[in-house]
């Protein structure tokens, strides 16, 4: 292993830049601060009060796959750590410099090398912004499908590297289903690719070692990855429930029969008021939402939205007409950004909580963090990204406590939060990752696939190069 001593600063700058050229590498303190922290409300925290917890000693904007291989054979001779950053929109601290080192922004690697319109396959750089991928291949009549809320301000290989997944995720699969194959760089600068096949049965699938493993493993410069023709046709559908029992059984139902809708949320009583107040829909609704969105061919559309209203009668749910999803499409991105006004006042702790579970056990994980959280904060959930098996639940949390610092509380509240989902059989996270935030519940929630993690991870990383201290690893 190599040693942690860090050569001098000047002699490693100097080395840097002969590698990367000298506009490509910085030092100033305004670049150590904007790389001080992702979106992980924690750090908002630290913002907040004033504090700069983690300093990396320096940035770097490579262009090419050979750049990233040269800066980790950089590191593992000098001992300093790399931090793989696309956009920062991580919300689990999982960029964030917590031994310093140098954070390698891949945001100049954003090119489209090519686009395979027999195959449907695109081939791109890893640090391209979502939105600007998705225009350029709108553009050539095509989608990819993958719909972040931070589609504006996250790359493609932050969505890799963490199993991101977008709104539209029911109809096009998460990052996971959209990625063929990979190009990573080692942690020893080796570059490897996967085979582009559709399906491959020689041994284990090693586009999967990477995806999720947020930079601990190798840093991921390019994916080929699948795409759709854009869709001709959007079908809307509202309606209510009195509770979110019969809303579920409608998303199973339909689910489980082979309709995919793009979009499918069900919201449960305080959810449906909040989220519709934030985004100023006039209309006054009581109950439970579900809002379905239907989009590709005219007739498939049709059908599918034919018979998700038979399913939706036979559960008692009230149709209200397109208008409420009409609504969140247009503000589907909206909403977001209004987190930054709730965190900038004090003591208040705002965040959310994405876990999943099977249809047989969803209402009790719901319940089950419901009742740990609720007597403490305002709790709002939705369901989405349905599968035939299950759901995911999405817990917007929001609060302040009268007696402990705000920090405090914030891990307090996550410490009851994730510790009543593993209790009721959940797993942690559904698709932000698990960064610095959820580290320590890794155990529990891998058992012994922890050690086969950290045996992976040491063979691959002996120096502990590559984003060290996250996901639970040393
Ligand atoms: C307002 C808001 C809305 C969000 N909505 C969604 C959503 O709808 N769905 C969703 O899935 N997530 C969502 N997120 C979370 C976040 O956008 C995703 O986790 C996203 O995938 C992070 O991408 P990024 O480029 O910003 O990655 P970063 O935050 O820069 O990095 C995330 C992790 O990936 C690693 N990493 C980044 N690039 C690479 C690479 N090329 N190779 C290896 N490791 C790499 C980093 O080291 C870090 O560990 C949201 C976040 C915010 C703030």
């Amino acid at each position: 292993m190599v040693s942690r001593t860090k050569t001098l600063n000047v002699e490693l700058f100097n080395r840097l830049r002969d590698l990367l050229g000298p506009k490509k590498v910085s030092h100033s303190e305004l670049d150590k601060v904007a790389y001080s922290k992702d979106m992980w409300p924690l750090g908002q925290l630290w913002t907040r009060s004033g504090e700069v917890k983690y300093k990396p000693d320096f940035v770097v904007w490579p262009e090419t796959t050979e750049e990233v291989s040269r800066l980790v054979k950089t590191c593992n001779e000098t001992g300093y750590p790399l931090i793989p950053y696309g956009a920062g929109s991580g919300v689990c601290g999982g960029a964030v410099p917590v031994d310093g080192g140098i954070v390698c922004d891949l945001k100049k690697m954003n090119r489209i090398d090519a686009v395979n319109d027999k195959s449907l396959l695109a081939t791109v750089q890893t640090g391209i912004i979502g939105e600007h991928l998705e225009r350029r291949l709108n553009h050539k009549g095509y989608t990819l499908g993958h719909f972040p809320s931070s589609i504006y301000s996250s790359t493609l290989g932050g969505y890799l590297a963490t199993r991101s997944a977008g709104q539209l995720s029911t109809k096009y699969g998460k990052i996971e289903d959209m990625a063929v194959s990979l190009q990573v760089v080692l942690p020893d600068g080796e570059i490897v690719r996967t085979r582009t096949a559709p399906r491959s049965a020689t041994g284990p699938n090693f586009n999967q070692l990477f995806l999720g493993s947020e930079g601990t493993l190798g840093i991921i410069t390019k994916a080929t990855l699948r795409i759709h023709p854009k869709p001709e046709k959007r079908v809307f559908q509202s309606y209510l429930f009195e509770g979110v029992e019969k809303g579920c059984r409608v998303i199973r139902k339909a689910l489980q029969m082979g309709i995919t809708p793009a979009v499918v949320r069900l919201y449960d009583k305080a959810d449906t008021a909040l989220s519709l107040e934030a985004i100023d829909f006039q209309q006054e609704i009581k109950g439970c939402l579900l809002i379905l969105i239907h989009e590709g061919w005219p007739r498939r559309c049709e059908l599918e939205s034919e018979m998700v209203d038979r399913i939706c009668k036979e559960e008692s749910g009230k149709n209200i007409g397109q208008s409420p999803a009409k609504h969140w499409w247009k503000n589907r991105y909206a909403i977001n950004y209004k987190q930054s006004l709730l965190l900038s006042s004090e003591k208040m702790i705002f965040d959310t909580v994405e876990v999943a579970t099977t249809w047989t056990n969803l209402l009790n994980l719901h319940q089950s963090m419901k009742s740990a959280l609720g007597d403490q904060l305002t709790v709002l959930a939705h369901f989405s990204h349905a599968y035939r098996d299950g759901c995911s639940i999405y817990f917007t949390i929001m609060g302040q406590s009268e007696d402990m610092p705000d920090t405090e509380f914030y891990h307090k509240i996550w410490q009851d939060a994730l510790d009543a989902c593993i209790k009721a059989g959940g797993t942690i996270s559904h698709h932000h990752g698990v960064g610095i935030l959820k580290a320590k519940w890794m155990e529990r929630q891998l058992g012994s696939w922890m050690k086969v993690y950290a045996g992976i991870k040491k063979r691959l990383d002996p120096n502990n190069i590559l984003n060290p201290h996250k996901m639970g690893l040393p």
